[in-house]
């Protein structure tokens, strides 16, 4: 509970009705995408200009208290489960998109705007801003950049880091700090956006960020390759990737994901297939067609039972949405969903597909396996109900398995999901004892008092 004198000065910078203090309302912001245990803060405040953000958080560091940004809460990392007593930002009052330059091919944006209405935005103005995570309908660009999220374009086009081009965000002290800049090349003073993308609201808040935008590709063609085998599947893969082509999309679904999608959306996807490959490729017409068909080659190769193309747009959209929906669809088979991201190289899908199918045999666990492949960033998503002590005990020792058979392989803890509260003591196994101390050296310059988004990342 905070006191009544600074409930008021909330009040006084931000509106009574930007104001939240009432139990039923702070549950809204008490959990995010996680499976962890929910915490309310003492408030949420709702700022709609800059100015009362800056306020807000020099108010919130004068008074030492623990400040949680909140994009749409789609993070699957705990990264917005608040902190008791603490003080809950909304950004959906910050929305606006304040400019689309598209001679110099940027675009400036409030935190709060949705990935999809930015996306939306620039197509009308016959551009293009790639990433896109499956939550994009709903995820905001803050969220985007304080996870560096990724998204099914991330193997030819990267990921929300390699779109921003700068940042004005706020420190510790309600101050502006600003880094980068709207031109293409900028080397003044360090680099402050790198250290900013991925940072998780634990150093600082963003107030507008820049965004690179780019032409969009003049011609794409989507398919759908059919496999009875797991391991073909991921094989074929690998091989596309060894054979030099970089597909817009290379995304991959084992047959209980697939069922879950057909059941979910409709989309017509063949439900006693092994595994399907969804692949698109882009460019300029020949080289699509040339990648494509060396594709396709390798497919059957690798024993594709069939390939089928998208004749139009609406077989392609139709394709990508239903892909769009498999988190949603498999979370309605079970009270509990547990979402990974343990990511390897390229090369190692193989063997990690394996590798799951192994460990949720032997802890006779539902796991369904869909994802990034050409990124080597597979999620496998654990279907449980956290009720049945039992069953969560072997879920806990798979999800271990499964961050040390990744790592195991050269991999990484996350792919795109971020560390959070969900993967911050499994840090040191991929890091080491001197990283995470330089790291904390880090915070503690930029947050003395521990006030930005505290217990994230670190243990
Ligand atoms: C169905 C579904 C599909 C998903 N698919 C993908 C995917 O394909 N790829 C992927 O990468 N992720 C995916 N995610 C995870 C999630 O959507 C992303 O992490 C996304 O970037 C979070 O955006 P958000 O607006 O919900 O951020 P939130 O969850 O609200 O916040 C995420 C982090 O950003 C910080 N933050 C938010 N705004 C600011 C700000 N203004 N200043 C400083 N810090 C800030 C928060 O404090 C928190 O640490 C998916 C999640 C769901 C539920």
């Amino acid at each position: 509970m905070l006191s009544k004198t600074l409930l008021a000065e909330f009040q006084k910078i931000l509106g009574q009705e930007n104001v939240f203090s009432d139990q039923a309302d702070l549950v809204t912001y008490s959990y995010d995408a996680a499976v962890l245990d929910q915490v309310l803060p003492a408030i949420a405040v709702r700022p709609t200009s800059s100015e009362t953000l800056g306020r807000t958080v020099a108010l919130c560091h004068a008074n030492g208290l623990p400040v949680t940004v909140r994009g749409a809460g789609t993070n699957l990392s705990g990264g917005t489960i608040p902190v008791e007593n603490g003080v809950a930002i909304i950004t959906n009052g910050l929305n606006a998109i304040l400019e689309i330059n598209a001679r110099d091919l940027y675009a400036v944006v409030q935190p709060g705007v949705v990935t999809a209405t930015l996306a939306a935005a620039a197509a009308q103005r016959g551009l293009f801003y790639p990433p896109d995570p499956g939550s994009q309908a709903v995820s905001t660009l803050g969220g985007n950049v304080a996870e560096n999220a990724g998204g099914l374009r991330g193997l030819k086009y990267g990921v929300t880091r390699d779109y921003v081009m700068g940042l004005k965000f706020f420190d510790v002290n309600g101050e502006t700090v600003i880094s980068g800049s709207r031109t293409v090349k900028c080397a003044t003073g360090y680099n402050l956006t790198g250290l900013m993308v991925g940072s998780e609201g634990t150093l600082g808040v963003f107030d507008e960020i820049i965004l690179k935008l780019i032409p969009p590709p003049a011609h794409q063609k989507a398919m759908v390759a059919v496999f009875d085998e797991m391991q073909s599947a991921s094989e074929t893969v690998a091989e596309i990737i060894a054979a030099r082509i970089v597909p817009a999309t290379l995304e991959f679904m084992d047959n209980f994901t697939i069922r879950a999608v057909e059941d979910y959306s409709r989309a017509g996807l063949p439900v006693d297939a092994r595994a399907l490959l969804l692949i698109e490729v882009d460019g300029h017409r020949a080289q699509v067609e040339e990648e494509a068909a060396k594709i396709e080659s390798i497919c059957r190769r690798k024993g594709a039972g069939s390939i089928q193309v998208a004749r139009n747009a609406a077989e392609r959209d139709k394709v990508w949405e239903a892909r769009r929906t498999a988190l949603s669809a498999l979370a309605k088979l079970k009270p509990t969903l547990v979402l990974e991201d343990a990511t390897v190289p390229r090369s190692k899908i193989p063997e990690m597909v394996g590798a799951l199918e192994e460990i949720a045999a032997r802890h006779t666990l539902t796991i369904g396996t869909f994802g990034h492949a050409g990124d080597g960033n597979l999620h496998p998503t654990i279907l449980t109900d956290k009720r049945d002590q039992h069953e969560w005990e072997r879920v806990e020792t798979a999800i271990d398995e499964i961050f040390d058979r990744a790592l195991a392989l050269g991999g990484t803890l996350s792919g795109e999901h971020g560390t959070g509260i969900a993967k911050s003591r499994y840090l040191k196994k991929e890091t080491s004892r001197a990283t995470i101390a330089y790291s904390k050296r880090v915070k503690a310059a930029l947050d003395p008092k521990n006030i930005l988004n505290p217990g994230k990342i670190f243990a």
